[in-house]
Order: C-alpha cells, then sequence, then structure tokens
C-alpha cells in the first residue's frame, strides 16, 4: 500500500542480501511499483525488462503480482488511466512471455525486499512484527495515520509518533489497534483524562508551591523545618528520585500528569486523528476493508510453472509495442539460459559448446561458456551466447565438460577438498550461515498449498514481496 517512510520505520529488521542468495527461487514482484519506479526513467519499459533479465540472470522467476479485479476504486482513483492501460499491456506480454502473475487481493506477504540494482534489502515479516511490532494491523494503521499511496495520513504524524504509539499501546496492552483508533472519540478511560483536564483549566487553578527536594506540595524551607506530610519525614524532606519508591504528590496536578503518563503518545496522534470531522472516515475504512479481507482463492488456483512461450512473438512486442531495442532484447536469450540452468525452465534444451576460461563473478568461480544459439532467437548473430556459469552448476550438470585435470585432481582429492570446503564454512562465519537459513526459512515457510502438487519445483513457492 505504499505506506510512507515504511523502509525507515523497517529498518532495525533490514538485512541485506543480494540476487545471488535468491538464485533458483521464485520471487513475486509487486508490478505496480516497479512500474512507478521506472515510469520516473526515461525509458520506462526498458527499465522494466532490464529488471526482468536481471532476475532471469539469477536462475529467479518473477512472479507477478497485479492489482486484483476487485481492487478498490481509491486504487483505481489514484492510479488513473493511463497507468491501467499501461500495465494491462505489460500483464498480456508476461503471460506471453511465460512468467506466472497474480493478484494482489490474495494472502498478505511474508517478506518485503527492496531492489537496489544488485543488492536486495529484505525485511521478514516475522521479524518486523516481532522486534518492531508491526503486523497487519499496526501496517494498516500506519497507512492511516501516517499516510501512504491512496491516503495522506493524519496531519502531523510521522513515524515517530507512529513507533511511539506502537510502543504505548503494547506497554497497555491493547490488543487491536484498529478497534482502539475507531473507538477514540467514546473510549472511557481516555474520556476521563481530558474532562479532568478540561476542568483543571476551566477552574483556573494555580499549581500550588512544590519543595524543590522532594517534589510534594510545600516549600523546600518549610520541609526543612517541619518535615513533609508525603515523604513522612518529622525534619527534613527525601530526595526527589526517579524511582517510585516516593510517596507520589497527591495535588490535582501531578494526580493528572500521572495518568496522562501511559497514554502521552496516544493522547497527542488521538488529538490529530479527531481534527478530522470524521475518525476514521469513509477512506480509512476503505483501506481497513481492503487491507483485511483475505481472498484466498485467487492465489491458490495461479499455477506457479514457468511456461514455454513463443519467444518471437514476444520480442516483436517488445520491440514493437514497448520500444525496447534490439541491442537489449539480445540478453533476453542469455538469461533464458540461465533460468534453464538454474531449474527454473524446464521444457527448453541448452547446449555447451565450450568451456572457455574459468573465470569470477561476484567473487564465485565461474566458468566462461558457450552455449550453442536457440534456434528461436533470430536476434543475436553469433550462433553462440558466452555466459558465465556458477562452476558448482557446470560441474553437476555438465560434468563432461569440466576441465579433465581439475576433475582428476578432484576426484584424488575429494576428501581433502570436502574438508577444506567445510572449513571454509565455518570461516565464513555464523552469520553468513544464519542468513542464508533465514532465508532458506522463509522460502519453505508456506506449506499445504493446493498448488503445491502441481510440481516439485514449486517447493520454494513463497511470497516475497518486492519494491
Ligand atoms: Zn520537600
Ligand atoms: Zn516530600
Ligand atoms: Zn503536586
Amino acid at each position: 500500500m505504499g505506506i510512507r517512510d515504511l523502509w525507515n520505520i523497517l529498518e532495525q529488521v533490514k538485512q541485506e542480501t543480494s540476487l545471488a542468495d535468491f538464485r533458483g527461487k521464485k520471487l513475486a514482484v509487486d508490478f505496480s511499483s516497479w512500474f512507478v519506479k521506472c515510469e520516473a526513467t526515461p525509458y520506462t519499459n526498458r527499465s522494466i525488462f532490464y529488471r526482468i533479465v536481471d532476475l532471469m540472470s539469477n536462475g529467479i522467476t518473477p512472479v507477478f503480482v497485479f492489482d486484483g479485479p476487485k481492487s478498490p476504486e481509491f486504487k483505481a482513483r489514484k492510479r488513473g488511466e493511463s497507468y491501467f492501460r499501461a500495465t494491462s499491456q505489460w500483464k498480456e506480454l508476461l503471460n506471453e512471455m511465460g512468467f506466472p502473475t497474480l493478484y494482489a487481493d490474495g494472502e498478505a506477504e511474508k517478506a518485503c525486499a527492496q531492489l537496489n540494482s544488485s543488492k536486495i534489502h529484505l525485511y521478514e515479516l516475522s521479524a518486523i512484527e516481532e522486534k518492531i511490532g508491526i503486523g497487519q494491523k499496526e501496517m494498516i494503521a500506519a497507512a492511516i495515520l501516517i499516510g501512504c499511496d491512496y491516503h495522506k495520513g493524519v496531519e502531523s504524524v510521522g513515524r515517530e509518533e507512529f513507533k511511539d504509539l506502537l510502543k504505548e499501546l503494547r506497554n497497555n496492552e491493547v490488543p487491536d489497534i484498529i478497534d482502539r483508533m475507531r473507538g477514540w472519540r467514546n473510549n472511557p478511560e481516555i474520556l476521563s483524562i481530558i474532562e479532568e483536564e478540561k476542568k483543571l483549566n476551566t477552574d483556573n487553578k494555580k499549581k500550588s508551591a512544590h519543595c524543590s527536594r522532594c517534589g510534594h506540595l510545600g516549600t523546600l524551607p518549610r520541609h526543612s523545618k517541619n518535615g513533609c506530610s508525603h515523604c513522612n519525614t518529622p525534619k527534613e524532606c527525601n530526595e526527589k528520585t526517579e524511582d517510585s519508591g516516593m510517596a507520589p504528590c497527591s495535588c490535582e496536578f501531578h494526580a493528572l500528569e500521572r495518568k496522562k503518563k501511559p497514554f502521552l503518545t496516544e493522547l497527542k496522534v488521538r488529538k490529530a486523528a479527531l481534527c478530522q470531522p470524521c475518525f476514521p472516515d469513509e477512506k480509512d475504512e476503505e483501506i481497513i476493508f481492503e487491507f483485511m479481507s483475505k481472498d484466498e482463492s485467487a492465489s491458490n488456483c495461479i499455477d506457479l510453472m514457468l511456461k514455454t512461450a513463443n519467444y518471437q512473438n514476444v520480442i516483436e512486442k517488445l520491440t514493437e509495442q514497448f520500444g525496447v531495442i534490439a541491442d537489449d532484447t539480445k540478453n533476453f536469450f542469455p538469461a533464458l539460459v540461465k533460468m534453464v540452468l538454474y531449474g527454473q525452465v524446464r521444457d527448453l534444451a541448452i547446449t555447451p559448446v565450450e568451456l572457455l576460461r574459468k573465470c569470477k563473478k561476484d567473487g564465485e568461480p565461474c566458468y566462461l561458456i558457450k552455449f550453442k544459439q536457440f534456434e528461436f532467437d533470430a536476434i543475436n548473430t553469433e550462433n553462440v551466447y558466452k555466459i558465465k556459469v556458477l562452476q558448482s552448476v557446470i560441474d553437476s550438470k555438465f560434468p563432461e565438460l569440466t576441465p579433465k585435470d581439475e576433475s582428476k585432481a578432484k576426484k584424488d582429492q575429494g576428501q581433502t577438498q570436502a574438508q577444506a570446503a567445510t572449513s571454509k564454512e565455518r570461516k565464513r562465519g555464523k552469520n553468513d550461515d544464519s542468513r542464508q537459513s533465514k532465508i532458506n526459512n522463509f522460502f519453505s515457510s508456506k506449506k499445504n498449498k493446493p498448488n503445491r502438487k502441481a510440481s516439485d519445483n514449486t517447493e520454494d513457492l513463497q511470497s516475497l514481496k518486492t519494491e
């Protein structure tokens, strides 16, 4: 829903990962946010195309998430005609490219991520919920209070106030922030505080003198001489400390202060919200309804397998309809080879021709390999693609390509290498391992989906959302 300042709010659970960490996975892409970002560049469609090729080159299957047929009116109002025309064109093309698409009306995401070139910032929903205390309802409350793509929010409520509010509500054991907000106008506890404050103000009472040492009613000289009844001392009085060990001051002002203390932020945010003639208003309720309702049917029946497409058609459309130039589209087919290599496309054959040399990509050992050009590729003219592929992938898929001396050497010292690998793993440190295991956990965290039976390739079905 595009909550204002969301990434800053989530900063403390941010994990840095790279696209390579998602190799062989499926990644749900919020197409509308991609589109909006690419729209800001001079080459919208080419930028979108390059993002797709980027994912493909890392062996990732993008699963595109679009606004569903039940997309609410407020979204339509915000997006406008031309947006819908453009995205529905893209949707058609993505379908043709064989990528699965699904509707956003479906389930909540398990995590969200920001793609910035090769770096991915990953935010796991479980961490967001545990460490920051933001679950689905809090997310909706943030949209209403701070503001989001469809809503300007409540004036003078920003991310700091919102974070304080969450903390306060948690301390006060408020179970449901949405219900709480809906009841702000009539909440008896809050109303009694406001009434009391009003009364003190209208009575125009002056705050009586307080002792500077103990903070109780009276003055320091008088307490020094006669003691303080609150401190229960016949002479002198106690030094004021933050500890609650001290008897509270009984004056009205301090009594009210104490009563207000657990609700300070809530009172402030409530006051700002209730400046609106109606809160939550119709629009707020629209947002609550939209993001609270769950329509499982939409996502459960979606087939998440990547299908082989009529690529000639795809390239034609890319060029004619989207203005992606030939030089760009050339990248599509080598990316497709990678998807086959990483098991994301199953019904396409690839033929390695020659291993050119060893190399590295992002620090990982690779081979530069020539692959035979796809027959349906009418764009590339060299008959081959030169592609960097992880050595481990080649060793397992095309062992005959692995350099002879290498494979012999490997056999000879298989044991030693295995040991070396293990200690290398160890050296990489605990952080790396736990990050990877976190990612693995979250990719395998979906269970009991009807469509999982369709293919074992949906094991890694997950619901990562990218922006
Ligand atoms: Zn005193
Ligand atoms: Zn005292
Ligand atoms: Zn007092």
